[in-house]
């Protein structure tokens, strides 16, 4: 890795209580999520791509040295992590997110040991803790917008926890948090689920991150 170029910041990770209905995941927090290594640029990261569920891009889990990951598809991190100085770091690749969240699970790997983050903004680094989410919560995926509910609310918990370090304002966390919400419906919607959008709450948010940072 090139060195100048891309500033190392430790999110803190702490784990959300269940949200959702028990049945939707088999082993909710059967790693109980602590930091998330991410690597931005050092001049802060672009706040103003929206995240509106389409595809992340600039964004990458990249392996840590000597991390146990040899069952997992890769890729080089430069090919997705743009600017940052990765040289022949490698990466998971985008398609096997969904491989790490069981593979990590099935051979009880905790996600930190292996992966890191890299991401310049703001879409691409929700993701990257929704992906968080799902690594250290394993589920069928039988329940799509619940389990994603809880994913997303585990990350935009995560992004308040960190609003400092991603040097988010007031103004687009409350963009954000109703970017999820819409989100969300839509998803709730094409199940032909009802919705309700407390079960995001801001406020609710807010105070699982004060109570936790009480502890
Ligand atoms: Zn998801």
């Amino acid at each position: 890795m090139r060195p100048g170029l891309a500033t190392l910041t430790r999110l803190s990770t702490a784990p959300l209580p269940l949200l959702v209905p028990a049945a939707v995941f088999d082993a909710f927090g059967w790693c109980a999520s602590t930091t998330l290594d991410w690597w931005h640029p050092a001049g802060g990261i672009d706040l103003a791509t929206p995240v509106d569920g389409t595809d992340p891009t600039r964004m990458v889990f990249v392996f840590a040295a000597g991390a146990p990951a040899g069952f997992l598809p890769r890729e080089l991190a430069r090919l997705h992590a743009y600017g940052l100085g990765f040289e022949d770091e490698e990466a998971l690749a985008p398609y096997g997110i969904d491989d790490a969240t069981d593979g990590l699970f099935g051979r009880r790997l905790p996600p930190r040991d292996v992966l890191a983050l890299a991401a310049d903004n703001l879409n691409a680094l929700f993701w990257g803790l929704h992906d968080w989410a799902h690594f250290h919560n394993h589920g069928p995926l039988d329940e799509p917008a619940w389990t994603e509910l809880q994913c997303d609310t585990a990350a935009l918990a995560w992004i308040v926890a960190n609003r400092a370090e991603i040097g988010l304002d007031e103004g687009r966390l409350a963009r954000l948090h109703a970017e999820l919400v819409a989100l969300s419906a839509r998803r709730f919607a094409g199940e032909g689920k009802p919705f309700d959008p407390a079960w995001m709450d801001l406020a609710r948010v807010r105070r699982f991150v004060d109570a936790e940072r009480a502890s």
